[in-house]
């Protein structure tokens, strides 16, 4: 069933947690809600649940506006972090309580019960109970248990969160398969990059209530909407530049100029450490330093010390290294294969670091383009 959210607003006790929140959700998608936390997920979640009511905005499922229609009648299934499986409950009883609560009777609910345990790859644990299960199996009877009644909907809120890093993983691809074999319309919150980027047909980032970025995970990554997007989908590098010409310039390199940015505004150069590109140079040719060079599996990462910029990270393969003599003290020039641009001003409050506002307001001092701002 189709979900759509309508300028959604909430505050608890005078403060904003979401913010005029639209978006919708095509019938038999899986869709991540990623952000930091504290950011009003779960809030979005439990208002499309009915768990809580909005101050404004609409909810529609289907054709239906269910603002009014408590949360046991919208036909949602959840498997939320904290709604813990019954531990006095069976494996199967957990799995056929929302069944039964719906009295249906006991031969339906155990036909059903089997098929789920089938389903979740769960078979011979029935009478299992859950503190006799990994944490990985219990969260495969959570998703058991929302799915028994044949939600239309089903809404995860950090299902894996309480699982350690390797289980949450293989968690993450059953639940991708499993959802393209129920096709059960699906929404999941999580704050993990990866995980979002990795299983969900779209991917909507929010951040202090509000919508940031609706696209496809390819999309997020590489056309992120802003620098905050761009920051929270993946390690990057910042660097303060500013327009000149055909040119964002930061001093020690130089990159392409985008659409849309006036000549002498100032930039924020956003770069992966797989974009940057070192070019061994003479030592006054750049005053970009090797500092480091460490391996990370299947590259080396390669930091470089910028007078007044601070240290960029590079990902660079280990046989490039080794042919371009890539050790601590080498002069490199620095080029970016690919970056996104920003005005300075669109990047987050506070995370601009010193070296880089030193940088910009040097540039700006010696720019011929050089405008009053207020505020940097
Ligand atoms: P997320 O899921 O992105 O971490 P939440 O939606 O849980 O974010 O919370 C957003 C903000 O709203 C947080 O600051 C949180 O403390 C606050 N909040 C959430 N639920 C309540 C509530 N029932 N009462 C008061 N504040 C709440
Ligand atoms: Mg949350």
């Amino acid at each position: 069933m189709r979900i759509e959210v309508q300028n959604l607003s909430k505050a608890f006790s005078g403060v904003q947690v979401v913010r005029d929140v639209s978006f919708t959700v095509e019938e038999g998608q899986l869709v991540a809600l990623l952000g930091p936390s504290g950011g009003g997920k779960s809030t979005i979640l439990r208002i499309v649940a009915g768990l809580e009511d909005p101050d404004a905005g609409s909810v529609v499922l289907g054709e239906r506006r269910v603002e009014r229609v408590p949360a046991r009648e919208r036909g949602i299934g959840f498997v939320f972090q904290h709604y813990a499986l019954f531990p006095h409950m069976t494996v199967g009883d957990n799995i056929g309580f929302g069944l039964k609560v719906r009295k249906e009777d006991p031969a339906t609910v155990a036909q059903r019960v089997e098929e789920m345990i089938g389903l979740v790859g769960l078979q011979g644990l029935g009478q299992r109970f859950p503190h006799e299960l990994s944490g990985g199996q219990r969260q495969r009877v959570a998703l058991a248990r929302a799915l028994a009644p044949s939600p239309r909907v089903l809404l995860l809120d950090e299902p894996f969160g309480a699982v350690d890093a390797k289980v949450r993983h293989d968690l993450r691809l059953w639940l991708r398969r499993l959802h393209d074999n129920v096709g059960v319309t699906s929404v999941f919150v999580t704050h993990d990059q990866s995980e979002a980027l990795e299983i969900a047909d779209r991917v909507i980032i929010v951040n202090h209530g509000r919508l940031e970025q609706n696209d496809t995970p390819e999309d997020i990554w590489r056309r992120p909407a802003n620098a905050f997007v761009a920051e929270f989908v993946g390690a990057t590098n910042r660097i303060a530049g500013r327009v000149v010409g055909d040119e964002v310039d930061a001093g020690f390199l130089r990159h392409p100029r985008p659409a849309g940015l006036d000549d002498g505004a100032a930039v924020l150069i956003l770069a992966r450490p797989a974009e940057v590109m070192l070019h061994p140079v003479g030592e006054d040719e750049s005053p970009a330093r090797v500092q480091r060079v460490s391996f990370v599996g299947h590259s080396m990462k390669v930091e470089i010390e910028v007078p007044d910029h601070g240290v960029l990270t590079a990902e660079i393969p280990p046989a490039v290294v080794r042919a371009k003599e890539l050790a601590p003290g080498r002069a490199v020039r620095v080029t970016l294969s690919a970056a996104q641009v920003f005005p300075s001003d669109a990047a987050p409050p506070g995370t601009v670091t010193s070296a880089a506002r030193r940088q910009r307001r040097l540039t700006a001092l010696f720019s011929r383009f050089r405008r009053t701002r207020s505020r940097v």
